[in-house]
């Protein structure tokens, strides 16, 4: 058996049984990283000094027979979250020197329970993409397909978990950037309830819909690093004061006489017949499991687009001031004056997406235009928080695609960016709402893969993981790897 090919679980019985040891697996890990990743490109950072001396510590605690939960497990973490004294750029050039003073919970949390750090993976530019075609280090290939993107933001993340450069990472999602990817690289991605993982030391984009979780293989593997992320955290004021939700106690509980609501609005779309054809197979998956399937109606879910591209860009605005030379990151050369150490470092250090979002932002906010824009944005987003609620009264899961289609090809939609935006369609509503999303792997076409979504209602991970891991211990589209 191949290393690269072991779920987490299996990781976790071989260094316990001593068939392999952490040293060996995150050496060929970083080997496959060295082989594969100068071609995909999905690091920024590969950092095998730090993950050796990581992995090192974990082979002498299994000796000593004290190995923590996630023991020796090598991950690789999207490179948003800080990293104590390990660059942090956020895909931008803003950031392409700094090097952070603190760790992000999250980071914290998984070193505690042993994980090794492979590297950062490459993403689009401050989170703010869904080709990760916007990084300052660079676009990301599709290991399905290297003409084509990997999705984003979290392209990095979703492209080395799905090439086997990684057996699992972390990712962010403030629209989409978890979902959408996993979706586009055949893979299982979660994010959770809005509160639920502690975005201290996650670079800000969009304050009120960032959310960390995971990308990984399976409903089962993603499970145990988001339980492991999860949980309340002091230092960050949204941190939801709960503990860690169980997230693999019922992974295998029947899903027997449980709803799953199909909103109408989305299907009145038009989609793609494949598409159509692949979310009809998984319903049948369902339905031979026993699931009961309920129309729902979701009416205001097509204000979801033009309000989150109201609330993202102004919090951006927000959120990106701080950039400005001054303090740490890039500064540009040889300052007139203040006013153009400013304005030359944010024109040097930004990119085209990331300036198109502040400009808008800063529009929506200013005087005069608040009320019209951000605040009746923020209206119409509880509109669509409460069809979810009044919903969620009737059914357990809503299912959708996640996607619109397959992946596409690198420069496509590279000069439209509401075709771009357009990507996200099914995924900003559970943004808005705060509520947990996953996608799984459910089909393919011409070769590339494509995944369904299924939204919770708060708090429900281990329902929506249930779920998954239902449709994914009947099917096999999980278990289809790309041949890089
Ligand atoms: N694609 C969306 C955007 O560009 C979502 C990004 C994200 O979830 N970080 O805003």
């Amino acid at each position: 058996m191949e290393l690269n090919k072991l779920s987490l679980s299996e990781i976790k019985i071989g260094l316990e049984k001593g068939d392999f040891t952490s040293t060996e697996l995150t050496s060929h890990y970083l080997e496959r990283i060295d082989k594969h990743d100068e071609q995909l490109n999905s690091f920024i950072s590969v950092t095998s000094d730090h993950a050796l001396e990581q992995a090192k510590a974990a082979d002498q605690r299994y000796k000593n027979e004290d190995a923590l939960p996630l023991d020796g497990i090598p991950i690789a973490h999207k490179d948003i979250f800080c990293t104590k004294g390990i660059l942090t750029t956020c895909g931008s050039r803003m950031l392409s020197n700094f090097e952070s003073p603190y760790s992000a919970t999250v980071y914290e949390k998984l070193d505690k329970q042993g994980m090794v750090m492979l590297g950062k993976t490459n993403m689009d530019e401050f989170a703010m993409g869904s080709s990760n075609e916007t990084s300052f280090f660079g676009k990301v290939k599709n290991p399905w397909n290297q003409d084509y993107v990997p999705g984003g933001s979290s392209g990095g993340s979703a492209a080395c978990v799905s090439a086997e450069l990684a057996p699992v990472a972390t990712a962010t999602d403030t629209g989409g950037s978890i979902r959408q990817p996993a979706s586009l690289c055949g893979l299982t991605g979660i994010k959770p309830t809005y509160g639920r993982v502690s975005r201290y030391g996650m670079i800000a984009f969009a304050s009120s819909l960032d959310q960390g979780g995971v990308i990984a293989r399976s409903a089962e593997d993603a499970a145990l690093v988001l339980e492991a992320m999860s949980g309340h955290d002091p230092k960050d004021s949204t941190s939801l004061n709960l503990d860690a939700p169980d997230l693999t106690a019922n992974l295998n509980d029947s899903i027997k006489g449980m709803k799953i609501g199909l909103p109408k609005e989305f299907f009145d779309r038009e989609i793609p017949s494949f598409v159509e054809n692949s979310i009809e197979e998984a319903i049948a998956v369902y339905k031979d499991l026993g699931a009961e399937i309920v129309e729902v109606s979701l009416k205001n879910i097509n204000l979801s687009l033009p309000v989150y591209y109201i609330i993202a860009p102004a919090e951006c605005s927000a959120n990106l001031s701080r950039y400005d030379g001054v303090r740490y990151g890039y500064r540009c050369e040889d300052p007139e004056n203040i006013e153009d150490l400013f304005m030359r470092t944010r024109e040097e250090g930004f990119g085209a997406e990331v300036k198109r979002r502040i400009l808008i932002g800063t529009y929506a906010l200013s005087a005069g235009y608040y009320d019209a824009y951000y605040l009746k944005a923020q209206k119409c987003r509880q509109l669509v928080a409460n069809d979810f609620n009044e919903a969620f009264k009737n059914v357990d899961v809503i299912l959708s695609p996640t996607t619109p289609g397959t992946s596409f090809k690198a420069g496509e939609k590279t000069n439209d960016p509401i075709e771009m935006y357009l990507q996200d369609i099914f995924t900003i509503p559970a943004n808005l709402a705060g509520l947990p999303g996953l996608s799984i792997p459910c089909g393919e076409h011409n070769g590339l893969p494509l995944g369904m979504q299924l939204v919770g209602n708060s708090l429900e991970e281990a329902k929506l993981l249930q779920f998954a891991h239902s449709f994914q211990s009947n099917t096999n589209w999980h278990k289809k790897m790309p041949n890089i």
